[in-house]
């Protein structure tokens, strides 16, 4: 393993068992949008069964009791901002250490003053989605006319009053070549990180078309490269930590992992929309090393727990059990900490402690979580060694990968 490929993901501080390093916490299902692939299938009304201010506040008191470093906390729906108790519940879990972020929908209720009212409640960052590079397309994703402007104004109100910017986009095969667009109103909006989330037919996302295997491979490689532009995270699509680290250290990409049309044809746009206007170019960040139940975890609006969002296997209730007992005891958490028992490629690949593959996509397609992720073209290499290497902390000494063959794209 070289001193590059250590560099290439960033690993946690701590044992992924013993907590976790984000939780999202769908606070309510309610949202006015009707978007395509929304995972939540969100309402018009708020529940009557969503959890209470004071459940709320248990909640955060459960995960500040993890101490430091205290995991990062995302506030998101639905739409949050349909929660009257919204600056109550930053407030409360900025005063327990917590860093609280949120995802809200774009919608009237996402005003300048309540933005305010958040920070100086405490809150840290805002996600706001782009699926599309202008309103055509991104309204017709969101349901509703309008969002697409509604939402650059919002983001250039997030910068304005000093809140970090993320920038959401869902990629399909609908709106895949949209991405360099996409990608240069993220650069223009100033914001802090790009999350790109690779659907998962799951709720409304049935309907849509997700990209295939190969197609996945090529974005990703293309996202690597714009790396250099812009801080780069993805969702369900822990491979992108494979390919960091296959290409770390690599001075002859394009020889070791071919340029297939697709790739071409983002890289062709890329290189002409920025042409004279590149940002100065940055070190990539590293994707960190987390998988769902595996320094992940995702809480319901009535407080039901699942290993991500995206994987819909109920693991307790916060209403029965304290989050840390049901993070810790969790019997299907403790299995998707275990990729030495993950099924067909995954199981035997030598990026399996490293990348594991998205087991929501595993249990999307065979209903098994654990089984192999076919959202993932990599051919494990027979040679393939898994190295042990001691992360920091008081976790028990883990393993990391060394970098197996490259993969075409
Ligand atoms: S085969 Fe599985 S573990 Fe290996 S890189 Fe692909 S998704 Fe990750």
């Amino acid at each position: 393993m070289t001193a590059a490929d250590t560099r290439a993901v960033r690993l946690m501080h701590h044992d992924a068992a013993e907590r976790p390093f984000i939780v999202i916490w769908e606070v309510t299902r309610a949202c006015q949008l009707v978007c395509t692939h929304c995972r939540a299938d969100a309402i018009r009304s708020r529940d009557p069964l969503e959890l209470t201010t004071d459940e709320g506040h248990r909640l955060l008191d459960d995960l500040a009791s993890f101490g430091p470093p205290r995991p990062l906390i995302v506030l998101t729906g639905g739409d949050p901002f349909e929660r009257p108790d919204l600056a109550d519940l930053v407030a409360h879990g900025t005063r327990l250490g917590l860093s609280m972020a949120l995802s809200p929908s774009v919608t009237d209720r996402l005003t300048r003053s309540l933005l305010v009212d958040l920070r100086d409640a405490g809150a840290k960052a805002v996600s706001l989605s782009l699926d599309g590079a202008c309103a055509q397309s991104h309204d017709s994703f969101r349901g509703v006319e309008g969002v697409f402007a509604a939402t650059m104004d919002a983001a250039r109100t997030v910068r304005d009053i000093g809140l970090r910017l993320q920038v959401n986009t869902t990629v399909t095969r609908g709106n895949v070549l949209e991405l360099p667009r996409i990608l240069k109103s993220v650069l223009e909006l100033g914001a802090a990180l790009w999350s790109v989330f690779f659907l998962i037919p799951t709720g409304r996302g049935k309907h849509l078309d997700p990209l295939t295997a190969a197609e996945e491979e090529e974005v990703l490689h293309w996202l690597h490269d714009s790396s250099t532009l812009v801080a780069i995270k993805t969702t369900e699509a822990p491979h992108y930590r494979r390919i960091a680290i296959q290409r770390a250290g690599v001075s002859d990409l394009d020889d070791v992992f071919a340029v297939g049309p697709l790739r071409s044809a983002l890289r062709r746009d890329t290189a002409e929309l920025l042409r004279g206007r590149e940002p100065r170019p940055r070190r990539p960040r590293p994707p960190i090393d987390v998988n769902a139940g595996r320094g992940f975890a995702f809480v319901d609006h009535v407080g039901v727990v699942y290993p991500s969002g995206f994987l819909p296997t109920a693991v307790g209730s916060v209403r029965e059990q304290s989050f840390p007992d049901i993070y810790r005891g969790s019997g299907l958490l403790q299995e998707l900490r275990n990729p030495d028992a993950f099924g067909g490629r995954c199981g035997h690949c030598e990026f399996r402690t490293v990348c594991g593959g998205s087991r929501s996509h595993a249990y999307a397609t065979t209903g098994d979580p654990l089984a192999e992720d076919p959202s993932c073209s990599y051919q494990p290499t027979e040679a393939g060694q898994v190295l042990p290497i001691r992360r920091t902390g008081r976790s028990a000494p883990a393993t990391r990968t060394v970098r197996g063959r490259g993969t075409p794209s």
